[in-house]
């Protein structure tokens, strides 16, 4: 099986979805260790995507539906989502640029390349509490399942899997970069919202395969 457009479209509007409904939740976890807005900067971005995807023609390839995604975040999340996630998709698009049909290499790439992205940005490392540390253990198993033998969907429930333990993970932690990181270890204790919205979209991705 590969990856469509219509994947692509369907991870969106799961995605607008998900976030919308989880919006108090990423606004509480940014609210214990952050500004508390974090849902509210991903339920503007992703409202907006949603406002655009009829822009998408119907021979688009994923590519661009990615890269839509990619200006909307950057031009209406502000803060450090923004430009994060902005990144991401921009290099994700970037990374599979005119293919029609995702196979299980493209949808590694896909995936590296938004991590690259958000570090080539951000900076940031395993354990410093951020989107990052549900992003390479996500990579991560991505790349074993490709070289596993897995197909696209396999490579995607591998990922949003390593990414809820990612996330998870983060909980303990005291944060090094990011708002959080002002906290010192009063932020132990408490999930990295940025991580949560990270597990939130690798799921969406596997679920609209799935269904
Ligand atoms: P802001 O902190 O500007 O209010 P958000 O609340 O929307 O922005 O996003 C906060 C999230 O951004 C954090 O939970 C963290 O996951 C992520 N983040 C912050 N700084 C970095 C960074 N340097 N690298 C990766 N992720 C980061
Ligand atoms: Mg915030
Ligand atoms: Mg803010």
């Amino acid at each position: 099986m590969y990856l469509t457009t219509a994947w692509a479209l369907a991870w969106v509007r799961l995605s607008a979805q998900v976030i919308a409904e989880h919006r108090s939740d990423l606004n509480t976890l940014d609210r214990e260790i952050g500004d508390g807005d974090h849902g509210e900067n991903m339920d503007r971005g992703f409202g907006a995507v949603m406002g655009r995807l009829s822009d998408v023609s119907d021979d688009a390839v994923p590519s661009e539906v990615l890269k839509l995604v990619a200006s909307t975040l950057i031009s209406t999340v502000g803060g450090a989502a923004g430009p994060l996630y902005g990144t991401a998709y921009l290099k994700a698009a970037i990374a599979v640029t005119g293919v029609a049909e995702l196979d299980a290499a493209a949808t590694v790439s896909l995936l590296t390349a938004a991590r690259d992205g958000i570090v080539l940005r951000g900076k940031a490392v395993t354990g410093d509490k951020t989107m990052i540390d549900a992003w390479n253990p996500a990579v991560d198993a991505a790349v074993a399942r490709q070289a596993a033998g897995g197909t696209p969907l396999d490579i995607l429930s591998a990922a949003a899997d390593a990414a809820d333990q990612g996330a998870i993970a983060t909980e303990p932690l005291v944060a090094r970069k990011g708002r959080a990181s002002y906290l010192g270890e009063r932020a132990r204790g408490h999930r990295d919202p940025g991580a949560e919205s990270t597990r939130l979209l690798l799921r969406a991705a596997v679920d609209v395969v799935a269904v």
